[in-house]
Parts: C-alpha cells; structure tokens; sequence
C-alpha cells in the first residue's frame, strides 16, 4: 500500500482541534488506508499529502467535472478575480450566469445562486412552500438533500420538529407516493426527487421513466411543485436538467456540485409559475455573491457544452464499467455495478460489512486509482483514454489481490 506517514501525522495533529478529526461525509475516521488529506491535483491526477500519485475517480466528490485547474475555467476566474469577488453587490457576470441556465435548462426560466446544495435544495422547498401555502415535502427514504436540520440522515441534535414536515415515499415505487398523497391531500407542497435513487452505501438504480412521468402528473393535480434535486448529477447526466432526456420537466431544479469545476456556488433554477413566489422569500449568505465562481460557472457551462463532456463520460463511464464488470467476472466475484455511468457505484454482492469494497479500494490505491469503497464515485471529462487504462489496470490488479487475500469469497 502506499506509504501514509504524513497523512497519519495530521490526522493526529486535527484530533487536537478539530472534533472528531474530521467531519461530515469527506471525513475518513476508519479507513485509515485511503488518504484524509490531499496536497494538490491537476486534470485526472491526484497527490496526497505523501507524494502518491493517483489517477482520480471521486473528482472532490463531484464538483470536478472538466478536470482539476481547466485551463479555461482557471482563466475566467482569474480575470474575475483582478476585478474583485466579495463586493458591495452582485458582479454583472450573476446575469451572465443566469442568462446561460436559463439558455441550458430547458424547465429554467429564472436562476438564484447561493453557496451549497443545501442552500439550494432548501430554497426549492422554501419557494415550493410561498407559493403553495402548503408545509408537506414528499422525499424519498434514504435520499440525501443535505446536512440542514430537515435533511440530515443524522438526527444528533435534531428536534422532532425539524423533520416533521418530511413525508416519506419509495424511490421508484409509484404506489407509496400515492399512499403519502391520498393521506396528506391538500398539505403537500412538492415532492422532492433526486434523478436516480441516492442511497448512500447501497445500489443506486436509476430512474423508472414511468414512475418520473408520474411523479410530474401527480404534482400537476394536486396543484404541487416537482423539485429536482440535481446536485449530484446536473450537468454530469445531460446538458441540461438530468430528466430532459425522458421529458419530465421539474417545476424547481437545485444545482450545485459540478456547476463550477470546483469553484463554490450552487443555484435554483425554475420555471414561470414560480417566479413570484422565488421573488418573495428572503435568502441571502456572505459569500452568495462572491463573483469569482460565477464567472467560473460560466465558463464551466460554457466549456461543458464545447467539449460535449457529457458525452466524453458517458463513453468513459462505460468502458469503466465494462471493464470492472470483465475483472469482477475474472476474479469470481459477484458485483454490481449501478448508478449513471458518470456516477458509477461499484457494491460487492455479498459484502454486508464492506470489507470487500475496503480492500479492493485500498488495493487501487496501491496500483494508483483513487476510488471510495461505499460511496458512488465521479468521472471527470478530463480522463484520457491513457487515464482509463491506468484505472482499469489497477483495478484489476486490485480485484486480483483481493481474491489472493479473501480466496473464498464469492
Ligand atoms: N443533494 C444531493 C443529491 C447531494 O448529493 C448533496 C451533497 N452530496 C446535497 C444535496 C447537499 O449539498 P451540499 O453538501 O453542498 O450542501
């Protein structure tokens, strides 16, 4: 395995001040073997703190999508930046930024910008709420919308109270949203959806098209909003909102991760009807206007579109997964292998403690491929075809090992 020295070191010395060490999802407590700590990266390529050089499939967990420092992207905010970023208001580069979701969503007929996905994902049902006058929010079990007091999965020091507007429903399973909307008739102000199931650690199938297209029929009687929750997938599934594809349009989309290569910024894009109601909520933040990830944005978007990254992943994605699913097969092990190609996830079937998934994310490590052993990872359309050998060759020689290591498992 590669030689962690440094990185236990700090690990240690941020027991000292900061709780826990680390915290929320980047943080790394048990899997000492995967580096916490990362001292720089470039295009596909990753450095740890000791020196290891990675080719990289988690892209910061998401937000990377044209490469680490595009050129492009780089130049746009350093432009931004000799002019300023915190300001006494908005740069003109917000209506730029605007302009061009509403120009690449096909539902977006205004944009708001804040700084996280939960920001985005709360002002969806913020503005859900102002218009509807209603307080129920339809979200699937084991969804993640965030880490604010009603999304978070982990109710430490979260009244009852917070949640209490939260409805649950099955993820792909018509049927149990229909249950939630006969029983709260008249209360539900949106359902709230993800593009394909996001449950953390488990396989994440995609959408069934019929359950989307009823999804958007059901909020259309009952008079609710449809919010996408894009903050994971947008502009990584398609150039646009993730259900244009197969034609659901969301009254409300929350952007965010991948919006700026890197660069902190999430948005709220949405349709006419909801205009007004955005318009009366009250949101704000010290950094939302922060220019310099707008003029970022732009450029990402603007650059995503140019190079056709979507299709550039999507090829990538599958070849990846091709290829993972050949080694898994070589080696004798049962996985699966689930998600948008983009945003793969790779379970072992038979691996209730993730000790598999560890050892096979260690071993890639070793061989120089950076993956997260529960987690979905990210394809960047910065992966060359040179990348993707690297990567697929290390991960067989992972998938190998691990059968020389756990030679009965299946
Ligand atoms: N929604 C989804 C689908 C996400 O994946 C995330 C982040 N992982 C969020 C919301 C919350 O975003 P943030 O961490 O930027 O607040």
């Amino acid at each position: 395995p590669p030689s962690l020295t440094t990185d236990a070191l700090l690990r240690s010395r941020a027991e000292a001040v900061v709780p826990g060490g680390m915290y929320g999802h980047l943080a790394l407590p048990t899997l000492t073997g995967i580096p916490q700590y990362i001292e720089r990266a470039n295009g596909s390529r990753l450095w740890d703190v000791d020196g290891n050089e990675y080719v990289d499939l988690m892209c910061g967990w998401g937000p990377v999508i044209l490469g680490y420092r595009d050129a492009v992207v780089e130049a746009a905010a350093e432009a931004q930046r000799a002019k300023g970023d915190c300001l006494n208001g908005p740069s003109p580069v917000m209506i730029e930024l605007a302009e061009i979701f509403v120009a690449t969503v096909e539902h977006a007929d205004w944009a708001m910008f804040a700084k996280n996905g939960t920001d985005a994902t709360t002002m969806c049902c913020t503005i859900a709420r102002a218009k509807t006058g209603r307080k129920k929010i339809l979200v699937a079990e084991g969804a993640y919308h965030g880490a604010a007091p009603w999304a978070t999965p982990n109710p430490t020091g979260v009244p009852a109270e917070d949640r209490a507007n939260r409805i649950p429903y099955v993820y792909n399973d018509i049927e149990s949203v229909r249950a939630a909307v006969t029983d709260h008739a008249d209360e539900i102000a949106a359902i709230l959806a993800c593009p394909f199931r996001h449950y953390a650690g488990l396989e994440q199938p995609l959408v069934d098209e019929d359950f989307a297209r009823d999804l958007r029929d059901i909020c259309d009687e009952i008079g609710a909003a449809l919010i996408l929750d894009d903050v994971r997938a947008g502009f990584r599934m398609h150039h646009g909102s993730s259900w244009e594809p197969i034609g659901v349009l969301p009254d409300l989309s929350a952007w965010c991760k991948a919006v700026a290569n890197g660069y902190p910024i999430s948005a709220v894009t949405g349709n006419d009807d909801y205009r007004d109601a955005a318009a009366s909520i009250f949101v704000t933040g010290s950094f939302w206007m922060s220019a310099v990830p707008m003029a970022a944005a732009v450029a990402t978007i603007t650059e995503l579109g140019k190079r056709d990254a979507v299709g550039r992943m999507a090829v990538v994605g599958e070849q990846l997964r091709a290829g993972i699913r050949a080694s898994a097969e070589r080696y004798g092990f049962a996985v699966s292998s689930t998600g948008p190609v983009q945003i793969p996830t790779l379970l072992f079937t038979n691996d209730t403690k993730y000790q598999l998934a560890k050892a096979l994310s260690y071993e890639a490590l070793a061989r120089g491929v950076y993956t997260h052993p529960a987690r979905n990872w990210f394809i960047s359309a910065a992966m060359t075809d040179a990348d993707l050998d690297m990567a697929l060759t290390g991960l067989d020689g992972a998938f190998q090992a691990v059968r020389k290591a756990y030679p009965d498992a299946s």
